[in-house]
């Protein structure tokens, strides 16, 4: 199926399997039109056009979750980035590489701090406008692994674009192999990771982009400058549990880039990471370093500095 710009496929394994995928679909059908931030009928272009608006729970859940992630970062996940993304042109496909004039005056409405949540109540301060797009398929992917869990499924995995969530292991009890794909080349892929239980998302400049006068420009914005960020990464693929966690910080890590991002793994943790470098290196958190297999040299980030 279609939904959130991307292609999803969903499976599972088990007596309720059809039902299960059944209601996940509806889910789907039903986040995509509660977070889409361009459809007048949501509740995101709600807060954005009336600056302070009453939401469901689920709405405000998933706000204070993207704002928990923007804090938590410093900023380098900013769930207030809508200006900038709205200026490049990345909304209506209309793209256009701003001047620096323009990017500072946009900048100026891009901070997290300006959102609060009070109960089911969003307010948005200083010109500042919610994009949901860097988390809500984690957060979905979430949501379908409780639906799966609510009809019994012990087995399956769903793709939503570059969001993959195992759910336990497979049929016969293997863990499920994802695939990390080549960012200079979509229809191969450059590592696997074996994972049960796991969401694995993946970030990278090579997903969505348009090019102008030879240079290409990406989707991920750091919000510090409001260009793509460009951090030494071709993408970031992060290991968790949560599907929220794990692509609010894919988003976060793409823009930290391997120092920064190493850095904020050995602080937090909770997660792990394959990093792709721009020289096609592979980096991979020592959490999954025997999960993951490429065919070229892996190097293995340790928690503690030797
Ligand atoms: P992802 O593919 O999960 O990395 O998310 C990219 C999407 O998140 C973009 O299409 C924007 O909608 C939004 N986005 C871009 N840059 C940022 C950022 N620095 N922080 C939060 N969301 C962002
Ligand atoms: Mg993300």
């Amino acid at each position: 199926m279609y939904a959130m710009d991307t292609v999803m496929t969903l499976t599972a394994y088990g007596d309720n399997a059809e039902a299960a995928i059944a209601a996940a679909v509806e889910e789907i059908e039903t986040l995509d039109e509660t977070l889409r931030r361009g459809s007048e009928t949501s509740e995101i272009y709600r807060i954005n056009a009336e600056r302070t608006a009453e939401v469901s729970d689920e709405t405000a859940e998933i706000i204070a979750d993207a704002l928990e992630i923007c804090a938590d970062t410093d900023g380098a996940f900013d769930v207030t980035i809508a200006p900038v993304m709205d200026l490049w042109g990345f909304y209506t496909h209309e793209y256009h590489v701003p001047t620096t004039d323009e990017l500072f005056e946009t900048l100026a409405r891009v901070n997290y701090e300006n959102v609060e949540v009070r109960g089911n109540t969003v307010t948005v301060a200083d010109g500042a406008e919610l994009d949901l797009g860097g988390i809500a398929k984690g957060y979905l992917s979430d949501r379908i692994t409780e639906i799966f869990a609510d009809y019994g499924v012990e087995s399956g995995i769903v793709s939503l674009g570059g969001n993959v969530q195992t759910i336990g292991t497979k049929p016969g009890g293997e863990n499920w192999r994802v695939a990390i794909q080549d960012p200079d080349d979509t229809s191969s892929y450059l590592a696997t990771i074996t994972v049960a239980d796991k969401a694995v998302v993946t970030s990278g400049g090579y997903q969505r982009n348009f090019t102008e006068n030879g240079v290409t420009y990406h989707h991920i914005i750091n919000p510090d400058t409001g260009y793509p960020a460009h951090s030494g990464v071709k993408s970031v693929t992060i290991v968790s549990e949560s599907g929220t966690l794990a692509d609010g910080l894919s988003t976060a890590l793409f823009v930290m880039g391997l120092d920064k991002g190493t850095e904020y793994w050995r602080e937090h943790g909770g997660f792990d990471v394959v990093f792709v470098t721009d020289e096609d290196e592979i980096y991979v958190t020592e959490g999954i370093a025997d999960a993951v297999e490429c065919r070229g040299a892996v190097n293995v980030i340790e928690n503690m500095p030797q």
